[in-house]
């Protein structure tokens, strides 16, 4: 299911900022050499997130599910200038790839890349973040709500990505046959339903859910 109709998604593109350099060839990189390419952030939401992080000027973001690292370059444009982005990801395979572009892009000092699983990891980590995004397997998004929920400070965020799993969370005949679109209603149910957060879902590309820890 496409949320939007393609000339409001062309024109809402074409009048918002353009990728940077590293950016545009990450993407591309990306789509020429890297197996699932469609879970790269992208243009529309890459700039979303820039945007956000600039807004709140984190010291600390904690990323789960680097990937290629589109999404952590984004979030890295709103960074203070001695902040740090810890980001996570269990592919081994992604990390030379992913390490160059980061070495490459002007956040390489400000990056702190770990290859393991996020639920090991996660606990490990002393910092207290500004921002959390949540964007690796489904079936681990209420653990890492849970965990994310203890090293978040109190006003910081969680943001977790494709929360309307390309709009099967409102097809009840898929809900039997699909454990990923189950784990995300019930995701959805429960933070909605904590009084430990504030809670918005914006259907922004593949839905995003967007929560204040109070
Ligand atoms: N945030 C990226 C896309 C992430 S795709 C972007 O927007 O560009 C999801 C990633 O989660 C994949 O690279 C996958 O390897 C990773 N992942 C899956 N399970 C994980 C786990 N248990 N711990 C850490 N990373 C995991
Ligand atoms: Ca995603």
């Amino acid at each position: 299911m496409k949320f939007l109709p393609d000339e409001i998604e062309a024109y809402s593109e074409a009048h918002t900022e353009g990728e940077s350099e590293i950016l545009q060839r990450l993407n591309r990189e990306t789509y020429a050499k890297v197996l699932n390419p469609r879970m790269l952030s992208g243009h529309l939401q890459g700039r979303f997130l820039s945007m956000i992080s600039r807004m709140i000027k984190p010291d600390r973001i904690l990323e789960i599910g680097t990937y290629t690292g589109y999404s952590a370059l984004c979030l890295c444009e709103g960074l203070n200038q001695n902040g740090r982005l810890t980001t996570i990801d269990i592919n081994e395979e992604l990390e030379t790839m992913t390490r160059n572009f980061f070495n490459m892009s002007l956040f390489a000092e400000n990056i702190d890349y770990r290859i393991g699983n996020a639920l090991d990891i996660i606990p490990l980590l002393q910092d207290n973040f500004d921002i959390a995004f949540i964007d690796a397997d489904k079936i681990n998004y209420i653990s890492y709500f849970n965990l994310c929920l203890e090293k978040v400070r109190t006003g910081g965020f969680i943001i977790a990505d494709n929360v309307l799993w390309s709009g099967k969370v409102v097809q009840p005949e898929l809900k039997k046959a699909d454990k990923d679109t189950q784990l995300l209603m019930e995701f959805n149910r429960i933070v909605h339903e904590d009084s430990r957060v504030s809670n918005i879902l914006l259907p922004i590309r593949d839905g995003l859910m967007i929560l204040q820890k109070l």
